[in-house]
């Protein structure tokens, strides 16, 4: 679709000032003061021991007591205000370039981290194609494009979606399950004998990494790890 807005944008930045998406104070590029960049909420420990929750003791999160098919996941942010919002507007809002300062994030964390730095391939979380091509791209492949420069991990799309799912958003953890469930296939099996390292946007109750996690090992992968922009606390 044509774009008045980027045609324009050069024309728009001097008759609009920018503002930052989270505090509007002017700012000279991107989308994001120094500021809100530098207080984003951070991770703190203890976390739980599959999905990289922060938690109150140590141990698993609820959800992953319930069962992970994810030995080792790790999140760069809180899905809290104003994480919420910058990842909103990299999902929904075309702000593509938001990619750089969350992969880069992403990539920060995993080579901190003794096993999901030493992960054979990185895998995004596929969208059904209908969502891809109406959105015009899938996030989790953007930041897995900048991750595998940055962690030099080879990216493999391996996984398809075959069912257009609808919104998580709404719906019980149960709900969760039975709504991704046999909504991926496998199409690459390099997989196999390998350790994964899955690649999502926003983690709630894991359901959907799960999914993809139970494909790639029914498929042969040895460990599943999994990395994602923001992970939510449970209260
Ligand atoms: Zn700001
Ligand atoms: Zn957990």
């Amino acid at each position: 679709m044509f774009k008045i807005g980027s045609f324009f944008s050069p024309l728009l930045d001097f008759i609009l000032p920018r503002t930052c998406i989270i505090c509007n104070e002017q700012i000279n590029q991107g989308l994001l003061c120094d500021n809100c960049i530098n207080y984003l909420p951070s991770i703190r420990n203890p976390l739980c021991k599959r999905c990289g929750r922060p938690i109150k003791k140590g141990g698993l999160c609820r959800y992953c007591k319930g069962g992970s098919m994810v030995e080792h996941g790790r999140a760069w942010s809180i899905y809290m205000p104003p994480v919420d919002k910058i990842v909103h507007y990299f999902k929904y809002r075309r702000q593509t370039s938001l990619a750089r300062l969350i992969g880069l994030g992403m990539s920060n964390v995993i080579k901190a981290d003794n096993i999901l730095n030493k992960a054979d391939y990185i895998i995004p979380v596929p969208l059904f194609w209908f969502k891809r091509l109406k959105r015009g791209y899938n996030q989790a492949r953007l930041l897995t494009e900048i991750i595998s420069s940055e962690c030099h991990i080879q990216s493999i799309n391996a996984l398809s979606r075959i069912k257009n799912t609808r919104s998580q958003t709404r719906l019980d953890p149960e709900l969760r399950k039975r709504n991704v469930r046999n909504a991926f296939v496998l199409k690459d099996r390099r997989i196999e004998n390998k350790n994964v390292l899955l690649v999502d946007d926003v983690l709630t109750t894991g359901a959907t990494i799960n999914e993809c996690a139970r494909v790639l090992k029914s498929g042969g992968a040895q460990n599943i790890y999994s990395c994602v922009a923001a992970i939510t606390l449970i209260e």
